[in-house]
């Protein structure tokens, strides 16, 4: 089964899961343990969202993919988007 990687969006923990594909967004359904923040998803072991987050780079068309992706598949929650 693939590897994911999820991080949080309120503090930036980095935390990974080995899941099913069709479980993957399974995480970000939940919120941070820490601080309660947001789960994203990132991809594979790639930290994409470090420099993104830090403000020194402006997030890649695939970044926005993802987080397009991953609105579209988390209805359910709290965002409502
Ligand atoms: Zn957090």
């Amino acid at each position: 089964m693939p590897r994911y990687e999820y991080r949080c969006v309120g503090c930036g923990v980095v935390f990974d899961d080995i899941l099913p594909m069709k479980n993957r967004n399974d995480p970000c359904s939940e919120v941070c343990k820490k601080c309660g923040g947001e789960i994203k998803i990132g991809i594979g072991s790639i930290r994409i969202g470090d420099p993104v987050r830090l403000g020194l780079m402006k997030p890649t068309g695939a970044f926005r993919d993802v987080m397009k992706m991953v609105n579209k598949t988390n209805k359910h929650n709290m965002l409502n988007m």
